[in-house]
């Protein structure tokens, strides 16, 4: 998958017929075959855009309210971004018109170990759900299954599980890169900042950083499209898709098959309630 020349192209036209300001896509890394998220308001800089296997981010994030409230973005989403850019839409955190969006049809992205990441090899949809312009060829929607690495820690006693999350929790810093990191974490005053939090104090405990940890995934819960940013953004490497991807199961089972922003004004899963969802998974 090299869609870089494809890119360079799209974005050429769009500032020569003044459709945007600025445009957000990927750029060779100077010290290794990674690449960095880059935007570019000079046309003169397009022949550094690039898009590969290597090109692993959600761009979504680099959307807040503000960017696009004066300023038009051309951007590059494959379809797990797609869906997180379908949910900001829904929740009004970026304006649709001042949006020019080139959807992949995705092959899916590479680990640092040089083998298809996880979440693409279980991907549910990796064609663009809302776009102007494709590239590639779709494939469509499929199966979804339970994610591989909660099969197995389901097969583990209780105080197993929770040795095991506890030693994760240990390795928290609370920089909240994580958080950061997430197109779908956007509010202003966010309720687990230390420095502004009543509710998780700001010494940097095991304890805390669970408090911290497990509120965050909840409020992703039925809102997370498995892109995996806040893994990549996370300076101690936690895998951190254990929270969410167990969410997921749990609202995929119970919601009505609910998976996040597939859907154009899909509000997430909890607005799905229906007196006929099974509530036995309640403690
Ligand atoms: S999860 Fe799907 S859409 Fe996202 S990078 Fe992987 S294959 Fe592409
Ligand atoms: S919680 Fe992580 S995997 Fe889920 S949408 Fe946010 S950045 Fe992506
Ligand atoms: S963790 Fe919750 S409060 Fe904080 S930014 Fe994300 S959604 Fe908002
Ligand atoms: S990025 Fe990692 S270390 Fe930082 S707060 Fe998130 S989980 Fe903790």
């Amino acid at each position: 998958m090299d869609y870089s020349k494809k890119i360079q192209e799209i974005a050429s036209k769009l500032f020569a017929d003044n459709k945007i300001n600025y445009f957000v896509g990927y750029k060779q890394n100077s010290f290794d075959d990674s690449q960095v998220p880059f935007l570019i308001t000079d046309p003169a800089e397009i022949p550094k855009l690039v898009f590969t296997d290597r090109s692993v981010f959600n761009l979504a994030n680099y959307l807040k309210p503000d960017h696009t409230k004066r300023k038009r973005v051309g951007l590059v989403v494959k379809g797990c971004d797609s869906r997180a850019l379908n949910l900001m839409l829904t929740e009004s955190q970026v304006k649709r018109e001042n949006i020019y969006i080139i959807g992949i049809c995705c092959e899916g992205v590479l680990n640092e170990k040089g083998e298809k990441a996880q979440n693409c090899v279980e991907c549910v949809m990796p064609d663009p759900v809302v776009y102007d312009e494709m590239i590639g060829s779709p494939t469509g929607k499929r199966e979804y299954t339970i994610n591989a690495d909660i099969r197995e820690l389901a097969t583990k006693a209780l105080e197993e599980r929770a040795d095991y999350f506890e030693s994760i929790f240990e390795n928290c810093i609370r920089c909240n890169a994580c958080r950061h990191s997430c197109p779908l974490c956007y509010c202003a005053k966010c309720c687990i900042d230390q420095e502004t939090s009543t509710l998780y104090h700001g010494a940097n405990t095991s304890s805390g950083a669970m408090h911290a940890l497990m509120t965050w995934s909840l409020h992703l819960a039925g809102r997370c499209v498995d892109c995996r940013n806040c893994e990549k953004a996370c300076p101690s490497h936690l895998p951190l898709h254990l929270l969410h991807k167990q969410n997921e199961s749990v609202i995929y089972e119970n919601f009505q098959q609910h998976l996040a922003g597939m859907e154009k004004d899909d509000r997430g899963a909890f607005y799905k309630y229906s007196l006929s969802d099974p509530d036995d998974f309640i403690l």
